[in-house]
């Protein structure tokens, strides 16, 4: 375990490293999809780093107002304390990707360790009693070998084009985030939000699910077709 203060002074240093060299096409061999087709106004809306309760429950509530599916990437060590809220995205026909067991920096990096992908896979399989074909790296952060590992595993690698401001300390009103976004997105744009936080046992995110909102109705606007991962890629949804 890496000391706490080390890690702090540390990651505002070496994560902007971390990032320009993880989340190249090299570092994933080209494995990685970022976007679907350019061709045809269908966008794939994300979310990130749940279940937890009120964030995830507040973006399902949201979504099911819309009519809409999302994809999440769920962490395994939340599926843990949260199994009620992966079963009630499931159960409504949302797909439920992967997101590593507890969202660590070094997963990725490590050249022989696929413990993170693996008890992630196991817990999420334990609460829906199905195995993710969808992979999302957390960070974004990949690796040549930890590309292999993961499509060893049956695994596709889900990236984005669009990531939306709201993992922003402070978080962002919610219409100046739709405001920022909608201009990015893009005919087969995967959007990425935030709907947890790793470990939390709550955590509120309201401007989330505001902009969630005035982002769906702005791409209905302009005739965007909301779809999920599987059905933006052509990708299998779940390996079972
Ligand atoms: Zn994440």
């Amino acid at each position: 375990m890496v000391n706490p203060t080390l890690k702090r002074l540390a990651s505002p240093v070496l994560d902007p490293i971390g990032s320009a060299l993880l989340m190249s096409r090299a570092a994933d061999m080209g494995y990685a999809y970022r976007h679907g087709p350019r061709t045809q106004r269908r966008v794939a809306l994300t979310f990130d780093d749940g279940p937890v309760r009120g964030g995830t429950e507040a973006v399902l509530d949201m979504l099911g107002e819309s009519g809409v599916l999302g994809t999440f990437f769920c962490v395994g060590a939340n599926t843990i304390m949260h199994p009620e809220v992966i079963r009630r995205a499931y159960d409504a026909g949302h797909i439920i990707g992967a997101h590593s067991m507890n969202h660590g920096r070094t997963g990725a990096v490590s050249p022989t360790d696929g413990t993170h992908i693996d008890d992630c896979l196991r817990e999420l399989r334990a609460a829906m009693g199905k195995t993710p074909a969808l992979y999302r790296p957390p960070w974004g952060w990949m690796t040549p070998w930890e590309a292999l590992r993961l499509r060893r595993r049956g695994l596709h690698i889900i990236q984005f084009d669009v990531e939306t401001p709201d993992s922003a300390v402070p978080c962002p009103p919610g219409d100046e985030m739709c405001a920022w976004t909608l201009p990015r997105v893009r005919p087969g744009s995967i959007v990425v939000f935030h709907d947890g936080k790793t470990h939390a046992e709550r955590h509120d995110k309201p401007e989330t699910a505001r902009a969630l909102r005035l982002l769906i109705e702005a791409l209905r606007r302009q005739d965007y077709e909301l779809v999920t991962i599987p059905d933006l890629l052509g990708v299998p949804a779940y390996q079972d």
